[in-house]
């Protein structure tokens, strides 16, 4: 029987290798190390706070084996419940404790989660462009990278970027798309939401007619339309077959997709700012949504996305969870291993990181043909590299605003 694995030291490590990541990394007694990611997009050292000030000092002498119950201490305990902070702090310390659990059994977590369901889990790339002709040349290299899932975003004609469109590719022909800025603090996008929703429905029948019926095709909205809007839309953009429409309104009220309901079949996907099962419950047991998409690192880690994913397994309801690339390669590793391991799994986003990310982090997860696969050594599968993370020093980067040709501020 395996004996206890106290907890030696929890320290946060903020590195900046292209972009901020905050990593909590457990050291057991005996020496085995865990990772976890604590990345909060444009908030990052808010979350280094909580764990470095706050949590680390709780962890000295527990044991890493009792993940469940350190996690109901950690969230009780607090007495403040939930939010992207929190959570997100929770979150690394359930994900170092897989890790370290793994790490000492010998086996990689997604056994550890109950085994493989699946040979590889579904992932979905991005593709973007100024106009249809560059959105093409962006569609065209994610197939033939392998792709059989693309989200489509492309500027409206009048209205500048908008969201969701890279500005070009990176060295070596990465697709990229960064919205958080290092320079200046308040970067400011224009939006016309009655002109986005005019010109969207003709890019989809496009790109079906450009690609047929076969490829997956996604579309983020990004919490920018009125439930009458995105009803709209849906009802517009049924003929093309999405995949996904991904945060048709804002989320602070779920009810209001009730209205979306009622009047499209296009899939709903929601969630990704949302941070606990609670927050979906009536999302979920109402079937307002097709596809969670709540990540590991913002949703209270494995323990808990795990949670609310069997829950809206009851209801037919899907993972997808969030994968951009402020995800770290830590949050990236625990996506795959419970994609790979739950039965209601659906689709994952995935981005692939900039060069120098791989210098710090040292992954096994591996893609191929469209899938992924978390690998098979033993925890998480990602290791880190101090001499490496020195090199790259935390720099600050927000998020974009967005503002109404009259000047009002919309949901960026
Ligand atoms: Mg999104």
């Amino acid at each position: 029987m395996t004996g206890a694995a106290r907890i030696r030291s929890a320290e946060v490590l903020v590195a900046s290798p292209s972009r901020n990541f905050v990593t909590l990394r457990i050291t057991t007694e005996d020496g085995v190390v865990g990772l976890g990611d604590a990345t909060l997009n444009g908030r990052e050292l808010a979350v280094a706070s909580y764990l470095r000030d706050h949590i680390a000092p709780l962890l000295a002498g527990l044991d890493a084996h009792r993940i469940e119950d350190t996690w109901q201490f950690l969230y009780r305990s607090a007495y403040w419940r939930r939010g992207p902070v929190t959570m997100s702090a929770i979150a690394a310390v359930d994900m170092a404790l897989w890790d370290i659990k793994g790490r000492i059994a010998g086996l990689p977590v997604y056994q550890l989660l109950g085994g493989a369901s699946r040979e590889g889990a579904l992932v979905y790339a991005h593709a973007s462009g100024a106009d249809l002709e560059d959105l093409g040349d962006s569609v065209r290299a994610r197939l033939e990278e392998g792709y059989r899932a693309i989200r489509l975003q492309v500027a409206v004609p009048g209205m500048g970027a908008g969201y969701g469109i890279s500005s070009g590719r990176a060295s070596g022909g990465r697709y990229t798309y960064e919205p958080a800025k290092r320079a200046g603090l308040r970067v400011e996008e224009g939006w016309d939401t009655a002109r986005y929703a005019r010109h969207l429905p003709g890019v989809f029948e496009w790109a079906r007619h450009e690609f047929g019926s076969e490829v997956m095709l996604l579309h983020d909205a990004h919490h920018r339309l009125t439930p009458t809007q995105a009803a709209r839309l849906g009802r517009d953009l049924e003929p093309y077959d999405l995949f996904w429409l991904e945060d048709c309104t804002p989320v602070e009220n779920p009810e209001v997709l009730r209205l979306v309901r009622q009047h499209t079949v296009t899939p709903i996907a929601i969630g990704e700012v949302l941070n606990s099962v609670w927050d979906f419950r009536t999302l979920i047991s109402e079937q307002l949504i097709d596809y969670v998409r709540a990540s590991v690192t913002h949703t209270g880690g494995i323990t808990h996305l795990r949670r609310l994913l069997d829950f809206a397994a009851q209801y037919q309801i899907k993972s997808g969870s969030h994968g951009p690339t402020d995800i770290s390669p830590v949050g990236m590793a625990a996506a795959l291993h419970l994609d790979l391991a739950i039965h209601n799994f659906g689709i994952q986003e995935y981005m692939a990181h900039a060069p120098e990310v791989a210098e710090v982090f040292r992954t096994s997860y591996r893609y191929a043909d469209g899938s992924m696969h978390p690998g098979d050594e033993p925890g998480l599968g990602v290791d880190y590299d101090d001499d490496a993370a020195a090199r790259f020093a935390y720099s600050p980067a927000y998020l974009p605003a967005a503002r109404l040709v009259d000047g009002t501020m919309h949901d960026w």
